[in-house]
């Protein structure tokens, strides 16, 4: 029986950085590929997440899905494989963007989504006529996607599960890579084979992988009265059309919707207008966030700092406005250009890319372009700075007593992530204090640590 080991990579660097969160959830791209594996395969599953690679594992097809950062490490896997006459099969959004680098590390490659072409591959390499480049013409539909293989779920994450009802975005923001991978058109899956898969999960929380919930606002609607009579917790991500819409809010929090992730990314209405992103109105923001609330749903703000329209002020000005609003969860990125998205070409056209070590492009403890209106420390100084006071104990006491929305799990979470980086080793650095704003030196005391 031939064997396939699949690989869900994550290099040493980016564990690192997710160690911090005290939410890490389980990848689904491996788990559901296994279940389009043709009858006859032994397969197995590594996520470096959770699982050291078995080196001396005798498998005919190696196959590994990773993101940007992680691609170096990716590499060396593939290559260290590949020295032993295995057969390697690389894939992910990495590879899309970058297929021609990819390509030298791998026996085979797979641009955009896999679903047809990976059953094609595996049944080619049975008689060893498989082809080095897949990239199918069209998207695939999801019309008949098989539930994910959950046997090959390996992380401990506290949830139940994770599945995905859409796939893509309507948006094209300029940094965003989702409009490049899915070739901007967004699909759904049948509401009944999502109630199904969903329902199949034995526990209570579950995770949407969804890149946005609320790309179609009805099919959003009519898969929240599908679920709701399963009584489940669910999360997941959305573009701030989800809180302009009371019924949406009311059939998500109906079906059992705790948290949405809200794609905010700046308080800067240039920045977002700049981006692509001008529906993302920075004037209707706290009415939107108290809209959600007020449906009984928590708000986790995707925050990204590093757009051109931002100053120094950016840091404080963001953490003022998250605890104002009530904000139960924040995630603060560093603007990242992965290849291939409009931002990337502007950059590199205006030769404001300071580095191509992909390993560098994580978003959280690197910048890789020349920021206009600060330098690269101050950038990384005021992410720290906005974590440090987001996960302050006075800033939680005030965060989730002006909206304590879901505060049964979210003050525990808030809490968890304070403890976190009072027990790590690395001490608040030197360089986040310089650069927050001076109004706040006073209130910050080196006992809270980097994110990281
Ligand atoms: S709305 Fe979100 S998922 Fe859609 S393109 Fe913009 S950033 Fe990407």
């Amino acid at each position: 029986m031939p064997k396939l080991a699949l690989i869900t990579c994550s290099a040493p660097e980016i564990q690192k950085l997710r160690r911090a969160r005290v939410l890490n959830f389980q990848q689904i791209t491996m788990p559901y590929l296994a279940a389009r594996v043709p009858t006859g395969w032994d397969v197995i599953h590594f996520d470096e997440e959770t699982d050291a690679i078995d080196w001396d594992i005798q498998a005919d097809v190696v196959g590994i899905t990773f993101h940007t950062p992680s691609a170096p490490h990716a590499y060396a896997i593939a290559d260290r494989f590949r020295a032993r006459q295995v057969c390697v099969a690389l894939g992910g959004p990495h590879v899309t963007l970058m297929p021609a680098e990819a390509s030298a590390h791998a026996d085979a490659i797979f641009i955009g989504e896999a679903e047809g072409v990976w059953e094609e591959f595996l049944t080619r390499f049975e008689t060893r006529s498989f082809r080095r480049v897949y990239q199918r013409a069209d998207v695939p539909s999801l019309e008949k996607i098989p539930m994910a293989r959950r046997d090959l779920f390996h992380r401990r994450d506290g949830t139940s599960g994770a599945l995905f009802a859409t796939r893509g975005c309507p948006f094209q923001c300029d940094f965003c890579t989702v409009a490049v991978m899915y070739r901007r058109t967004p699909r759904r899956r049948p509401i009944d084979q999502v109630a199904a898969e969903y329902a199949s999960f034995k526990g209570r929380v579950i995770i949407f992988w969804d890149d946005n919930i609320a790309g179609d606002l009805q099919y959003a609607k009519n898969l929240f009265r599908a679920i709701a009579p399963y009584r489940k917790w669910w999360s997941s991500q959305a573009s701030i059309h989800a809180g302009h819409d009371e019924e949406f809010l009311e059939l998500a929090a109906r079906s059992g919707c705790k948290q949405l992730f809200l794609g905010l990314e700046s308080i800067s209405q240039a920045s977002m207008t700049r981006a692509r992103k001008g529906f993302n109105r920075v004037d209707e923001y706290a009415r939107v966030i108290a809209r959600i609330h007020s449906h009984g749903i928590a708000v986790q703000a995707g925050i990204v700092f590093g757009f051109d329209q931002d100053t120094p002020d950016i840091f404080k000005d963001t953490l003022d406005f998250l605890e104002a609003a009530g904000v139960q969860n924040a995630t603060f990125n560093i603007l990242t250009p992965f290849p291939g998205t409009p931002l990337y070409r502007q950059l590199e056209t205006e030769g404001r890319i300071l580095t191509r070590d992909w390993r560098k492009y994580n978003s959280r403890g690197d910048v890789v372009y020349q920021p206009k209106q600060m330098r690269a420390d101050e950038l990384l100084a005021g992410l720290r700075y906005a974590n440090a006071r987001f996960y302050s104990l006075p800033s939680i006491a005030k965060r989730l007593a002006r909206s304590p929305v879901q505060i049964g799990w979210t003050l525990p979470l808030n809490l968890a992530y304070a403890f976190q980086w009072w027990n790590t080793t690395e001490k608040f650095p030197r360089g986040a204090h310089e650069h927050a704003p001076k109004s706040e030196r006073h209130n910050e005391r080196p006992i809270f640590n980097d994110l990281f």
